[in-house]
C-alpha cells in the first residue's frame, strides 16, 4: 500500500499541527466525541474524527493513542473462553456464526484490545479485551467478554515486528454461550505500526 496515494496539497483530510501533511481527520463538531491520534511521521497528537471515505489512502499516517487501549477498567475475558474457541476450532456449530469470508482462515487463540467507535467514528468507551479466534486476510473473529457495541471496530495487536492496528467493521455479533460474545470483523485497512 502507498502512504502517497493523495497529494498533499489537495484539500482532503486536515493537515498534522506538527508535519502539515494530510491525515484521514477531522476536527469533532458539537455533540462528537474525538478520539485521540498521532500522527506517525512527527508524532504529533491530534484530537479529532476519522474520515472513513478517505481513510483506506492515508490510513499508514495515523495511529490511534494509546490511551484508547487501557484495559484497566476492562472486564477480564471469561474463564470459559478457550473452550468457546475450541468449539469454533474443532467446527462444532456454536449458535450459529456465519460464514461470510472468502479467504482461507488461519485459526489459532491471539489477544487484542479493542476501541469501539460511534456512529460518527468518535471513541466513547474504554477499551474491551479480546481473543482473535481466527484470522483471513479478510476479517477475523473477535470474542469478548461482553457484547461489542460498535459498528467499527480498532483492533490493537501484538505482533512480531510491533503492534498493529487493525480497522474493521463489525459485520456480525452475537453471543456464543459461555458468556462468550462473538463479532465478524471485516478488514477496511491498517494504522501506521506501533514501534516495539
Ligand atoms: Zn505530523
Amino acid at each position: 500500500m502507498t502512504t502517497n496515494a493523495l497529494p498533499d496539497k489537495c484539500g482532503v483530510g486536515t493537515a498534522c499541527p506538527g508535519c502539515g501533511r494530510r491525515l484521514p481527520l477531522r476536527f469533532a463538531g458539537p455533540g462528537e466525541e474525538a478520539a485521540l491520534w498521532e500522527c506517525v511521521g512527527c508524532e504529533a497528537p491530534f484530537a479529532g474524527i476519522l474520515l472513513p471515505d478517505i481513510v483506506t489512502m492515508l490510513a499508514q499516517r495515523i495511529r490511534l493513542s494509546q490511551r484508547h487501549f487501557d484495559t484497566e477498567q476492562a472486564e477480564p475475558l471469561p474463564l470459559t473462553l478457550r473452550q468457546v474457541v475450541q468449539r469454533i476450532h474443532n467446527g462444532e456449530p456454536v449458535d450459529e456464526i456465519r460464514e461470510l469470508r472468502r479467504s482461507v482462515r488461519l485459526a489459532g487463540l491471539r489477544h487484542a484490545v479493542l476501541a469501539c467507535f460511534d456512529a460518527q467514528y468518535g471513541i466513547p468507551a474504554s477499551a474491551l479485551r479480546c481473543a482473535i479466534a481466527n484470522l483471513s486476510s479478510h476479517g477475523l473473529l473477535l470474542v469478548t467478554g461482553e457484547p461489542i457495541d460498535a459498528g467499527a471496530v480498532v483492533v490493537q495487536v501484538q505482533s512480531p515486528r510491533g503492534v498493529l492496528q487493525l480497522l474493521a467493521n463489525v459485520v456480525w455479533k452475537q453471543p456464543l454461550g459461555g458468556g462468550c460474545y462473538g463479532g465478524g470483523g471485516s478488514f477496511i485497512t491498517r494504522f501506521g505500526r506501533v514501534d516495539g
